[in-house]
């Protein structure tokens, strides 16, 4: 099974991402380009990293070579990027400039957080390329494990509710003022789910029940394997690269990762769920989606793969809502966000009709 990286984003897309390898920040000694220095090495250097910049983003197609001499095409390739990145546009990149800053914020390199204050990154320093863990992801973390705990526990029961009403032939709907909580919960599973719409209702049934049940296997083990210390399953992110890339992330199937085995490109444990500082700026009914989105993933692929049949939008905005129910109910059972839907308004139903 591959252990890809499964990002989810603050505006509710969820990509799988393919870090490379951190690198170590560009850094001249002196000034590259137009009037610059051109010292052959900082040209070699700087002739080096644009080319490693994809041409949608402003790198130079073809590439250039690098042979350590400013001509007419690596000052275009210059200004080429500058267009691209930054407002000034001088066809120079200077050691400190912005224009060295954006191109090794391009190249996801560590350079940001040298600007940040880490000051003295000689020549040949290494610049860091983590973060430290943030102690407010932590708190944030612990908070949302409660909320998180209570829509898994709220989905699990509305299945056990409408359970016996669901036949391999149909799903009926029952009568009768006593049952009025039963009506409800049909109604929220058919609104995430559509099973009623498949001819044989109760196989998809039991894998979405399998699904919640693996979550709820998931959440309790944080609190087997470190009771004291909760957090062992969301954890805070600390690699630099993938701050700007996502609000959290995970593997797909990393419950059922043998303890050690590591995330692609990443080389952290694949059996976490990781939190990234953007999270925080989040709206926090966002952050718990988002989580049990990411939750629906780790438990993929037993029964069933949890993918992301959406790829952007959340099912809890209601302008987003018609393309969501517009999937198939086959699909809709494997799709990561659909999950998170129903454990959201499983315990609020008032989601249904407000959206968040
Ligand atoms: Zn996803």
């Amino acid at each position: 099974m591959a252990k890809e990286c499964l990002a989810f984003s603050t505006d509710a897309s969820c990509v799988v991402v393919r870090p490379s390898p951190p690198r170590d920040a560009i850094v001249i000694a002196a000034s590259v380009g137009a009037a610059g220095a051109n010292k052959p090495t900082d040209v070699r250097a700087i002739q080096g990293a644009l080319n490693d910049v994809p041409g949608a983003n402003g790198g130079p197609t073809p590439p250039l070579k690098v042979d350590g001499i400013v001509g007419s095409k690596t000052l275009a390739a210059i200004k080429h990027f500058q267009q691209t990145h930054v407002k000034v546009v001088d066809s120079r990149i200077d050691p400190k400039g912005r224009t060295l800053a954006a191109l090794n914020a391009e190249l996801g390199s560590t350079v940001p957080i040298a600007a940040q204050g880490l000051t003295g990154a000689a020549q040949g320093t290494r610049v860091p390329e983590f973060l430290p863990p943030d102690p407010e992801i932590l708190a944030t973390v612990v908070r949302l494990l409660g909320r998180i705990r209570e829509v898994i526990r709220a989905a699990t029961f509305r299945l056990a509710t409408v359970d016996r009403f669901i036949t391999n032939q149909k799903l009926s709907v029952p009568q009768g003022p006593f049952l009025a909580n039963v009506r409800e919960s049909l109604e929220i599973l058919e609104a995430a789910f559509s099973i009623g719409k498949i001819n044989n209702p109760r196989p998809p049934f039991d894998n979405i029940k399998r699904v919640f049940q693996n979550m709820t296997v998931a959440l309790n083990r944080t609190f087997e394997t470190a009771p004291l210390i909760a957090p062992v399953l969301f954890v805070p992110n600390t690699h630099i690269s993938m701050e700007p890339r996502a609000a959290a992330y995970t593997s797909r199937g990393g419950a059922f990762f043998k303890p050690g085995e590591k995330l692609d490109g990443i080389n952290e444990p694949a059996d976490r769920i990781y939190v990234c500082r953007n999270m925080l700026k989040a709206p926090e009914d966002f952050q718990v989606a988002a989580l049990v989105h990411e939750l629906a993933h780790f438990v993929s692929g037993q029964p069933i793969e949890v993918v992301d049949v959406v790829k952007q939008g959340t099912m809890l905005k209601l302008r987003d809502r018609p393309r969501f129910n517009a999937i198939r109910p086959e699909d809709k059972i494997r799709s990561a966000e659909h999950y998170s839907f129903f454990a959201m308004v499983a315990k609020s139903p008032k989601f249904l009709v407000e959206g968040i």
